[in-house]
């Protein structure tokens, strides 16, 4: 019997797990194991360069602060599985948590900071060419041979469309950045790094409806959402940027949950529609989305779940 269960391991579980086992909670995370496309450590592992979290006016690579976040939760005396939680009984107290390894727990608390993973648009093709000239993940095979000095797309008109294309705009001959509409949803300073780059263009209002090549991906069919002009494009490699789904299949409908899959929470707390079991990160945050809101409502959630537990004698 477990104090505390902590699913997921980004920056909103990691705090979660300082926070808990500083409390003496002893807490268990299950890491997942490729949980929904993603490493342990979350979101950041695919990314380069963070410029905007506190405490490293250099800039951090992602990777390695995911990584300082494990030790430092590792150090606090958390125990981290490399396991993906599969099914979870909210229907009695203690919860059990069961596991891809077949591992059955069973807790006082749960803190579900499972995350999002990268939507697909699954025209035809793209099975595929996945990973043959598809990928959702530019900073993890940009620097792929297959994608050098090819022509490349990025289809989003978001933080990470832009983050994407100036990645992939060092390696690549020409990067065209395809938005469906003819405003960009990135930020200011965002969009600013495309207008700077030469090696980027943007193709508005437009889509990609099929994929085609031989044994890589050759070029898109896309499609003109104004005019409805079908056109073809040749291009090496496609690069979805088109936003997350969040990580909630394994609840299997037992807490409440918005139109598109967040975890609904009570506003100010991490409180879900059980009591006893807290969500934080961006399996919550519909809106605002970046790593130091995960990690602050991280710790929301930790010392929610304490609360809980102390007034319930669970400890
Ligand atoms: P995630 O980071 O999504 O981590 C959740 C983890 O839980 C994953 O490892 C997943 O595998 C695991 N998991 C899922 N389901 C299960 C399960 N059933 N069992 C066990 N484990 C499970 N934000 C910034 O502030 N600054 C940036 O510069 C920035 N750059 C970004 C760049 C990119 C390319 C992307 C995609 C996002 C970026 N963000 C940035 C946003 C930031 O990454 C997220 O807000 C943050 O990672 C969310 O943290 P999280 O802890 O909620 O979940
Ligand atoms: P967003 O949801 O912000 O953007 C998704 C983009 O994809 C939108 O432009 C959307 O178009 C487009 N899109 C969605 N579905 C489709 C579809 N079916 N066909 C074509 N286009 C589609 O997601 P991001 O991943 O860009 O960002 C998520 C969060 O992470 C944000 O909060 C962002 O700020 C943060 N982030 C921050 C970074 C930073 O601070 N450096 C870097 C990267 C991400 P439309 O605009 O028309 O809806």
């Amino acid at each position: 019997m477990e104090n505390v269960i902590i699913v997921g391991s980004g920056p909103a579980g990691h705090t979660a797990a300082i926070y808990t086992a500083r409390a003496n909670l002893k807490p268990l995370m299950f890491e997942g194991m490729m949980a929904g496309g993603i490493a342990p450590g979350g979101q950041l592992t695919t990314t380069t360069e963070i410029e905007n979290f506190p405490g490293f006016p250099e800039g951090v690579s992602g990777p390695v602060l995911m990584e300082r976040m494990r030790e430092q939760s590792v150090k606090h005396g958390a125990r981290i599985e490399t396991e993906t939680v599969v099914r979870v009984d909210l229907s009695r107290r203690p919860f059990r948590v069961m596991t891809d390894s077949g591992r059955e727990v069973e807790a006082g608390a749960l803190i579900i900071a499972s995350g999002a993973t990268a939507r697909r648009m699954n025209i035809p093709g793209e099975e595929k060419f996945w990973q043959r000239g598809i990928s959702a993940c530019a900073v993890c095979d940009g620097a792929l041979p297959l994608f050098r000095n090819k022509v490349l797309v990025v289809v989003g008109g978001g933080d990470s469309a832009i983050e994407e294309a100036c990645h992939l705009s060092k390696y690549a001959s020409k990067v065209i950045l395809m938005h469906r509409r003819d405003v960009l949803r990135a930020s200011k300073a965002m969009q600013d790094r495309v207008t700077a780059n030469p090696v980027i263009a943007v193709m508005w209002h437009t889509v990609p409806v099929e994929a085609y090549g031989d044994k890589f991906l050759g070029g898109l069919r896309v499609k003109d959402v104004v005019t409805g002009a079908l056109t073809e494009l040749p291009c090496g490699g496609l690069f979805y940027a088109i936003g997350h789904a969040p990580n909630t299949g394994f609840l299997d409908g037992q807490l409440d949950l918005d139109e598109a899959g967040y975890i609904r929470t009570v506003p100010g707390t991490t409180h879900t529609s059980a009591a006893g079991v807290f969500a934080c990160g961006d399996v919550q945050d519909t809106k605002y989305r970046q790593a130091v809101l995960a990690a602050g409502s991280g710790c929301m959630a930790a010392l929610d779940a304490e609360r809980y537990l102390n007034d319930h004698q669970h400890v």
